[in-house]
């Protein structure tokens, strides 16, 4: 990892082991990462691998047996992971950002003990099942349904687009009430009658994360897997993703770190005119583009983290949540957008050879372009970002 002269708060020795524990498993995970991308398989062994260096329950509390990490430090630790590759880093995301973190913040005691200790140890995998196929940008206009029954809800419709939900797990998932039309948060098992999850296929990047289409045929929820209150769907949504745009933003360092580590080494030992290529000014503004990137990245993204942990812990104070969800937004748009062009930079550097997928850069210029798209597409977000300046009356859209 390259040493950063931005500093996140201070971290005590506990918070560094954390991190140490992270850094191992990314370490044992990165030639098995290498063989299922160039096999182009899912890779189910992310969550054995980090369970087994006990570093899978980042954001979960320690009281259900997770690392009690605090925001900044689970910046860290995305950012880690995603110098492994964004497949791992959106494994996470799904996980924990997306995932277990929404049943920390709105779940009941019952669901967190029940949910939150399986996803602590990686035996139970987590995702968030919000996109529909013809629901995407604007999800409010999901057609899943349900209805009520008397021992809980009747579930069906589908989702399009989930991370993890071919694991045999959960999904944090929504749907309509089909009487009211209103928006209510479901925890549903992979195990419930008429779930059917099916990997998606020829992506352009992301190979390693199982992506999938998933359809509830008749899907019985019972009552206690209602998250949160009825109608309170959209909420829990938007919620969910402030953690995780912030994961995708934290996971884009990550991407933008290993193009320099790897654009470094090449440009030190790839020779041509006599010296190495490193030592030619237009190969050294590719270096120092990625570097300044890098940086200014990383000061946006930790700012965010800071103000998103200030709103944890004041979760009803509103002004703390528009300021973090904001800077948020901005921190995703900046670190996307820089991660992106970031990789565009190192394949340049590796000439043809950053043509080879056998080579990080080429996987990062792929896969990094699902980060412009999901959790906000860069449209989506650069309209937010413009009306919160502008005014609400200023909105496009809502
Ligand atoms: C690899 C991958 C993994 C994903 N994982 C998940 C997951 O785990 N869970 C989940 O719920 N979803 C997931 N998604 C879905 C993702 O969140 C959506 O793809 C995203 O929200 C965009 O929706 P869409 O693809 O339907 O695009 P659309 O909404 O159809 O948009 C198409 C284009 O039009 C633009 N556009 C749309 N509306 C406007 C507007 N008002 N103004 C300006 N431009 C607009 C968009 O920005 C985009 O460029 C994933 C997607 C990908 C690619």
């Amino acid at each position: 990892m390259i040493d950063s002269p931005l500093v996140l708060s201070k971290m005590t020795e506990e918070q560094v082991e954390v991190l140490q524990h992270v850094d191992a498993a990314c370490r044992e995970l990165r030639p098995i990462e290498d063989r299922y991308y160039l096999e182009r398989n899912v890779n189910r062994e992310v969550a054995p691998i980090f369970s087994k260096h006990n570093a899978i329950g980042f954001l979960i509390p320690t009281e259900f047996g997770g690392l009690g990490m605090d925001v900044p430090l689970y910046v860290r630790a995305m950012e880690r992971v995603g110098q492994e590759g964004t497949s791992p880093r959106t494994f996470f995301s799904c996980h924990i950002s997306i995932g277990a973190s929404v049943i920390s913040y709105w779940g009941d005691s019952n669901q967190q003990r029940r949910y939150l200790t399986a996803a602590a140890k990686g035996e139970r995998i987590f995702g968030f099942g919000l996109t529909e196929p013809d629901a995407g940008s604007n999800p409010a206009s999901m057609q899943t349904e349900f209805e009520k029954t008397t021992g809980g809800y009747l579930l069906n419709g589908g989702k399009k687009w989930i991370g993890n939900a071919a694991e045999g797990g959960t999904l944090v998932t929504f749907a309509r009430d089909s009487s009211s039309g209103k928006i209510s948060a479901f925890l549903i098992d992979a195990d419930t009658p008429g779930y059917r999850a099916e990997l998606i296929r020829h992506k352009l990047g992301l190979p390693t994360a199982g992506t999938c289409e998933v359809t509830y045929a008749n899907c019985e929820i019972p009552r206690e897997n209602l998250l949160g209150d009825e109608g309170q769907g959209m909420k829990i949504a938007y919620s969910a993703l402030m953690s995780g745009r912030l994961g995708v933003a934290a996971g884009s360092i990550g991407i933008i770190a290993d193009c320099l580590q790897e654009s470094l080494a090449y440009s030190r030992s790839r020779e041509q005119f006599g010296k190495p290529i490193g030592r030619h000014q237009l190969v050294q503004r590719h270096l120092g583009r990625m570097a300044v990137k890098l940086e200014s990245t990383r000061a946006l993204v930790y700012a965010a983290a800071e103000r998103k942990a200030e709103y944890d812990a004041d979760r009803k104070n509103q002004k703390l949540r528009e300021v973090a969800d904001i800077l948020i937004a901005q921190a995703k748009y900046f670190a996307v957008n820089a991660a992106q062009e970031a990789a565009h930079d190192a394949v340049q550097v590796f000439g043809a050879n950053g043509f080879l997928l056998t080579n990080r850069p080429a996987r990062h210029y792929a896969d990094a372009r699902a980060c412009q798209i999901y959790e906000g597409t860069n449209e989506i977000l650069e309209q937010k970002i413009a009306v919160s300046y502008l005014g609400k009356e200023f909105e496009a859209f809502n």
